[in-house]
Parts: C-alpha cells; sequence; structure tokens
C-alpha cells in the first residue's frame, strides 16, 4: 500500500551526464514494491514550495534493505533533486501505480524488455525479478548516445548481454532500438515484450508486436499532478470489453503499466 516517508538519502550520485541514482532504505510497504510501479518525490528543499508538485519515478533498482530511483534532469523539480546530499531526508510517496505482471510466466520463458533513454530504470527491476522467476529476459536499451547509456553495467552485473541502440551510432547499433527489436521478432520463441520509453517508440513496439502476434505492456509516461488518481492529468484512452473505442484511464493508476495492444494510441 502505499505510504508517506522521509528517508535518509544513503547515495546520490551521476552516473551519466545529468542522470543521478538516488539510493534509499526499502522500509514498510515498499518492500512490496512491483516493477513498474513508481515513487512521487517532492523535489523541493528547506522552506522552499518550489515545486509545489511531487514528480514521479520508477523503481529502478530493489535490493535487500535499499531500493533505488534514476531520473534525468529535465527542468526545475529534478534540477533541485540533483542537489540533495546523501544523509539528507527526502519525501516520497509510494508504491504507486500498477506494475508490469510477469507471474503467470513458466520458467523459461523468453520474454524482450525494450527500453528507450530513462524508460529504461523500470525494465533493470523487473529483470531482477523475471531472473528469480526463471525466465530468460532479453534487453533491448535505445539511447541518444554512449554518454546518456545507464543501467548496462548493472544488467552485465546481472549476466545479461544488453543489446544498444543509438541514434548517433556512439554505442551499438545505429538507429532506434525498435529495429533491434524487429530483428529479434524474425527469431522464434518470444513469448511476450515489455516496453517503457517515449511514447513514439511503445507505440511502435506495440505494433510490431500485434503484427507478430506476442502479448506486449508497455509503462506509459504521461504529465501527473497528485500521482494519487485524483486531477485526471494523467488520462489515457485505453480499450476494453465494455468500451471497444476506449474509455479514459488513470495512467497514476490503473497504468502505468498497460497492454499495449489496447492503448488507443492515435488520440489527439
Ligand atoms: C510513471 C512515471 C515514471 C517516471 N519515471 C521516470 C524515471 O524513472 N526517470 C526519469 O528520469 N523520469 C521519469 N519520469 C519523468 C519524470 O517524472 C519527469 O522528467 C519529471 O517529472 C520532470 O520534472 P522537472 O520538474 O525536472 O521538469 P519540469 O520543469 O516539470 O519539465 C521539464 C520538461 O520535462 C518534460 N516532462 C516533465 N514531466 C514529464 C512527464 N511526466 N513525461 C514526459 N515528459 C515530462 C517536459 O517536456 C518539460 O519540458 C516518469 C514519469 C512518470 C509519469
Amino acid at each position: 500500500m502505499a505510504e508517506r516517508y522521509r528517508l535518509e538519502i544513503l547515495d546520490h550520485r551521476e552516473v551519466a551526464p545529468g542522470h543521478w541514482e538516488m539510493l534509499l532504505p526499502r522500509v514498510g510497504g515498499l518492500r512490496d514494491a512491483e516493477p513498474g510501479q513508481f515513487v512521487s518525490v517532492l523535489c523541493r528543499t528547506g522552506e522552499s514550495w518550489d515545486p509545489l508538485l511531487r514528480r514521479p519515478f520508477s523503481i529502478y533498482r530493489a535490493e535487500e534493505d535499499a531500493f533505488s530511483f534514476l531520473y534525468r534532469v529535465a527542468g526545475r523539480g529534478t534540477r533541485q533533486l540533483s542537489r540533495a546530499r546523501a544523509g539528507e531526508t527526502l519525501d516520497l510517496v509510494g508504491p504507486l501505480g500498477r506494475g508490469f505482471w510477469y507471474r503467470d510466466l513458466v520458467p523459461g520463458s523468453r520474454v524482450a524488455l525494450v527500453g528507450g533513454g530513462v524508460g529504461v530504470p523500470p525494465l533493470f527491476f523487473l529483470s531482477q525479478r523475471l531472473l528469480e522467476a526463471g525466465a530468460v529476459p532479453e534487453i533491448y536499451a535505445g539511447f541518444a548516445s554512449a554518454r546518456q547509456a545507464v543501467a548496462l553495467d548493472r544488467w552485465q552485473r546481472l549476466g545479461l548481454a544488453p543489446q544498444v541502440a543509438t541514434d548517433d551510432g556512439t554505442l551499438g547499433y545505429r538507429g532506434v532500438v525498435t529495429e533491434l527489436l524487429e530483428r529479434r521478432l524474425a527469431g522464434e520463441g518470444l513469448q511476450r515484450i515489455y516496453a517503457c520509453g517515449p511514447r513514439p517508440m511503445l507505440r511502435e513496439v506495440a505494433r510490431l508486436a500485434g503484427a507478430w502476434g506476442i502479448p506486449c505492456q508497455v509503462a506509459m509516461e504521461e504529465w501527473m499532478a497528485c500521482g494519487a488518481g485524483v486531477c485526471l492529468s494523467c488520462v489515457i484512452k485505453v480499450e476494453d470489453d465494455a468500451s471497444p473505442g476506449g474509455r479514459w484511464m488513470r495512467v497514476c493508476r490503473e497504468g502505468p503499466v498497460f497492454d499495449g495492444a489496447k492503448v488507443v494510441w492515435n488520440r489527439a
């Protein structure tokens, strides 16, 4: 269950230019967090009220007594957050949302994890859980350039060999990560695809998965103000049996993970 915590920052370091990982104690309900769930963080410091709203970040790593999130400095909130130091206190609410579903996979199931940019962090947590469940994750990670590449060393320590694409060709394949996925789909044995990243990437992953008849789960990122299902700022249209044309669902509550085949991608 989601609760508010004030936690001592155990570690906070820049893992790539403009990308920070913050390590926090894994206490209370945070122990039950599932991959794809997120925490909602107060990014202001001291007496300041700015920024007023919390910012959402996916859980990146889950260790025995600690967990982390990994973020890119995007604007005011994350810039302030990057100034926090180990030993200071962080105010967060979590775990929030509905994560990836994977417990139905039988040992030996081969699955693809497709991440773009800071969509990669929740897939690392997912890969930890998939390995525990005996599944075989294949990692496909896309970044703008080698300087923005994150999590690759962590995956290698788990014994996984991520396939990497960069827009500028400075690391791995030159091009977009969905091209790597498309090549893989020509092979056999993939039972499921999990994806997180920019909306155009998710849309293409869902299209490819549909074309090859492979179930696909996507973790959506939308602007959200409350993160608690109240403000309705993060709604997207998703089909269900009762509403074939789609109905509005809250990314923070019913998501952020949805069946990629059900998301209405072409909404305004
Ligand atoms: C469920 C969820 C999980 C997320 N997990 C991560 C994560 O693990 N790591 C990470 O780096 N980021 C993650 N994000 C995005 C992160 O929340 C935003 O980058 C952050 O809120 C920006 O705050 P800011 O005050 O620094 O930027 P602002 O000043 O508020 O905005 C700066 C720029 O960032 C972009 N932006 C802000 N919020 C979002 C958003 N929700 N989606 C897309 N673009 C946005 C806007 O284009 C804007 O121009 C996640 C978002 C969601 C909804």
